[in-house]
């Protein structure tokens, strides 16, 4: 009753990073947000900061029914339970595992902790190219506006798919 659809976008360039993925996808399991749909696994550039390793990425759509800022605590929780360190002056620096939530169904969250959609993820290839394999058809909640459109702005980024 009153599951959703939602998509997270995984990512880590520490360790062992496939490892690290494939722990997420079990710990959401077991969180009761089933994995309906998983991408390939893309190894792709860092954005933020340039001198640290690639990344290897995915995208996931999961059926939960859990509130959006229960899906988000959930996620930090996760993160924090495989091994993420957060540091101030290392925000966008090297991390075992990083859990976001793009799109929470047709919902627009505008809160301190939580914006959905995923206020870069319009930006980031390695967003994008996994998210339209799973759902080529996607549109932004409002505007209606097709996912797919977003994607030749970023093709500049170097991204390939891994697995
Ligand atoms: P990024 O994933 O953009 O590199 P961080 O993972 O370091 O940045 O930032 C995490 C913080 O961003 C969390 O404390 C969380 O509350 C907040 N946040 C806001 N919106 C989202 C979202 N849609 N998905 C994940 N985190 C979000
Ligand atoms: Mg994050």
């Amino acid at each position: 009753m009153n599951e959703k659809t939602v998509y997270l976008s995984l990512g880590s360039n520490l360790g062992e990073r496939e490892d690290r993925l494939a722990q997420a996808l079990s710990a959401l399991e077991r969180e009761e947000v089933s994995v309906a749909a998983r991408s390939s696994i893309y190894e792709t550039e860092p954005q933020d900061i340039a001198n640290q390793p690639w990344f290897l990425n995915m995208v996931v759509e999961c059926r939960t029914r859990a509130l959006p800022l229960q899906l988000m605590n959930l996620l930090l929780r996760i993160e924090r339970e495989i091994g993420r360190v957060r540091h101030a002056t290392l925000e966008r620096g090297p991390r075992p595992i990083d859990l976001d939530i793009l799109l929470f169904g047709n919902a627009v969250i505008a809160m301190p902790q939580l914006t959905v959609p995923h206020p870069r993820m319009l930006e980031r290839r390695f967003v994008l190219e996994p998210l339209l394999e799973i759902a080529p058809n996607l549109r932004l909640p409002v505007t209606g506006q097709p996912l797919r459109a977003y994607l030749a702005a970023t093709l500049d980024q170097q991204i390939r798919v891994k697995r």
